[in-house]
């Protein structure tokens, strides 16, 4: 019921709206965040049983849109022990691709970590926000992307291990399935889903200023406000956020990231982070945006490079 009353607020919302291409599907969108944020998969801690549950959620529905495979899977294993949580994990990177139309070598690196905090004390942290709601836009992207073939190559990347310091993203660029040089441009999303000032953040362009004039254009066509910041060369931000998310492996190698994420709220790696929570309206809008985002810089990064 609660589904049905979003879906149609969503499509008046559309119909009014000047974009009358539909880019995101609001209630595909919404199913994979509501899948992903159940009690089922236990909080999708990095080697729990729920955590391969999501992983394999997100492989069929990878199976289902056709991406190509690296070395014939989409399952990239890694372990590794952490000195913090003074125990060794086994994680799982799930990737895969779609080949450019006109430049198959060069990449660009969608990303979304999927893994979360587990059960502690008895209570599942369902990571509603945090991170399902990027790894459900990283789909619904994947699905127009399999009917629309983007002009560079897109590896679509559901990093697992963030929680635990950025694992799946340092094992994906130390072993990377592409050279490093083909990679143009990371686009990271982590919390995407909710704030209440209808501000969604896009940290990155400091490092390459270059993005910042086309980024700010489409900024305000977008019904959200666009904010950019929380990066080491913008001074007006103290809360750097380089190194916050999986896109600060990117920038370590020196590839470009942008990334799409909120402030935290309240609800921030706590029990309560679950889908009621999540701002539906917004979280369409952002997601659409991140693909609008994408799309203008697939079509237009060589000119865009070239200043
Ligand atoms: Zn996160």
């Amino acid at each position: 019921m609660r589904l049905r009353t979003i879906c149609l607020s969503l499509a008046i919302l559309f119909t009014c709206s000047a974009t009358a291409q539909e880019l995101i599907i609001a209630d595909s969108l919404l199913a994979h965040i509501k899948e992903l944020s159940c009690d089922k998969y236990e909080g999708r801690r990095t080697g729990e049983p729920g955590n391969l549950m999501a992983g394999q959620y997100i492989l069929q529905r990878f199976e289902d849109f056709g991406l190509e495979q690296f070395d014939s899977s989409y399952v990239q294993p890694f372990d590794f022990y952490s000195r913090w949580k003074k125990q060794a994990f086994h994680g799982r990177n799930i990737t895969g691709y779609f080949a450019g139309t006109a430049f198959p070598d060069q990449y660009i690196v969608l990303s979304a970590h999927y893994d979360h905090l587990g059960i502690r004390d008895s209570l599942v942290y369902n990571g509603a926000d945090d991170n399902a709601s990027g790894t459900a836009a990283l789909l619904e992207i994947a699905r127009y992307l399999s009917k629309n073939p983007p002009r560079h190559s897109v590896i679509i990347a559901a990093f697992d291990g963030e929680e635990i310091g950025l694992r799946g993203a340092d094992h994906f660029l130390e072993e990377p399935p592409v050279p490093l040089e083909s990679i143009l441009l990371n686009i990271n999303m982590d919390m995407i889903s909710r704030n209440k000032k209808q501000e969604l953040y896009i940290a990155g362009t400091g490092y390459t200023p270059f993005l910042r004039a086309p980024l700010d254009t489409l900024g305000q066509a977008c019904p959200l406000t666009i904010s950019f910041g929380h990066e080491k060369p913008e001074p007006s931000h103290s809360d750097d956020w380089t190194m916050a998310s999986d896109h600060g492996k990117f920038h370590q190698k020196n590839i470009p990231f942008l990334y799409f994420g909120v402030e935290d709220h309240e609800d921030y790696h706590r029990p309560t982070d679950d889908f009621e929570r999540i701002m539906p309206e917004f979280f369409v809008r952002a997601s659409d945006f991140i693909l609008e985002t994408l799309l203008y810089l697939d079509e237009h990064w060589e000119r865009l490079a070239r200043r």
